[in-house]
């Protein structure tokens, strides 16, 4: 049995996981992002709300913004935001609670539109994509007929960047939203982006980013201009190349279909902090249960258990336990849940709890979640109580 302790930190996941491949020649990769999906969906269920600010958050104390209207967002209010605060800043916008079911059941018929246009699309999120368009002879009329589709089928809009590699593809579609369509070549989108904080680039989160302020980096401008040396020696020598590589929009990784999802999770960010470990127990073995519930259901079964804990301060713990065997029993992961976390024993009340299972099996190939997209590790600064968006 393994064990191990570790703090947790938002994750560069993208940094961590590059590898350093030379870069393919020629692709033409498009990156689909619906614009605010949540509220365009309500909007769609409620034409009277088009043109409203209007709000997706959770209810509670401790609810967060989900997704802004642009109209709200002209108020300052923004993804992520406290609901409080954004109720403050704009108390006349229409407050609607999540309805995951239906963005579930309109992400299905978006993805399938989407998968209609090319022959390798990788989903990447309820209402984000990669496309593969490297085998088309006119790929932007292709994209620019799915947006029409998709508008027309669904009435979402969607804005589509396209590049050389899905670096330059992502950060081409967030440039313009909404309904924004940006084609751009690596040197246009090095020159472009030039003054933007190197944070634009996905990959480089915040804990990145607060180590490049610190040498003074300040712009992907400036990131291009540090010598890949010194990269190597403060970031390590893979993540070091890989953001000398990043500064120069040069991104190798292939756009895949396959669903390669190492984990899935559960957590709860409580209205109150909560020090009862009674309390504590009862949360974290409903969710083991509710984890292992739907995780049987597609066939996946994880031999790593872990929880994640943060504190009333914020600090957070990760602690796992890695089994001889792949389960999928909640009353196993359960368990070994409440081992971990009696063990650790919270030094203050608890703000968030969680619980991860890890290192998949697929219990029966083709069980009817055997093709959920990947994605669903979720970053540590979001904070809403329903994390898990399986398709
Ligand atoms: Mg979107």
């Amino acid at each position: 049995m393994r064990f191990c302790l570790a703090v947790s930190h938002p994750p560069d996941a993208a940094l961590d996981s590059l590898s350093v491949l030379p870069e393919a020649a020629d692709r033409t990769i498009a990156h689909l992002d619906v614009d605010a999906f949540y509220v365009s969906v309500e909007c769609c269920r409620r034409p009277e709300l088009r043109g409203a600010p209007v709000v997706v958050a959770g209810s509670g104390p401790r609810a967060v913004v989900t997704t802004a209207s642009y109209e709200a967002r002209r108020y300052g209010i923004g993804s992520a935001m406290p609901a409080a605060k954004a109720r403050r800043l704009c108390p006349q916008a229409i407050f609607l609670a999540p309805d995951f079911a239906l963005y579930k059941q309109v992400s299905r018929e978006l993805m399938a539109l989407v998968r209609a246009a090319a022959t390798r699309v990788e989903v990447v999120g309820l209402d984000e994509a990669y496309l593969d368009l490297t085998e088309l002879s006119f790929p932007h009329a292709a994209m620019r007929r799915l947006v029409a589709v998709i508008a027309e089928r669904t009435g979402l809009t969607c804005s589509v960047g396209i590049g050389p590699n899905k670096q330059v593809a992502k950060v081409a579609s967030d440039a313009e939203k909404p309904t924004g369509f940006v084609v751009l070549t690596r040197e246009q989108a090095c020159t472009r982006f030039a003054q933007a904080p190197p944070a634009l680039i996905p990959g480089i989160g915040p804990k990145t980013a607060t180590r490049l302020r610190a040498l003074g980096v300040r712009t992907i401008e400036d990131l291009a201009q540090v010598p890949v040396e010194l990269l190597r020696e403060r970031f390590g020598t893979n993540a070091g190349r890989a953001l000398a590589r990043m500064a120069h929009f040069e991104h190798d990784g292939e756009v895949t279909d396959e669903r390669a999802v190492v984990s899935a999770s559960r957590e709860r960010t409580f209205d109150h902090d909560l020090s009862d470990p009674a309390e504590l127990q009862r949360a974290l073995a409903t969710m083991a249960r509710e984890l292992c519930g739907s995780l049987s259901k597609q066939g996946r079964s994880g031999r790593t258990v872990s929880i994640k804990v943060r504190l009333g301060d914020f600090s957070t713990v990760t602690r796992a336990r890695t089994l001889p065997q792949a389960t999928s029993d909640g009353e196993v992961v359960a368990d070994v849940a409440l081992g971990l976390l009696r063990e650790y024993r919270p030094s203050r009340p608890v703000r968030l709890l969680g619980v991860r299972l890890a290192g998949f099996h697929a219990t029966s190939a083709d069980g009817p979640g055997a093709g959920a997209p990947a994605g669903h590790n979720l970053p540590a600064a979001m904070a809403t109580d329903q994390l898990l968006l399986p398709l």
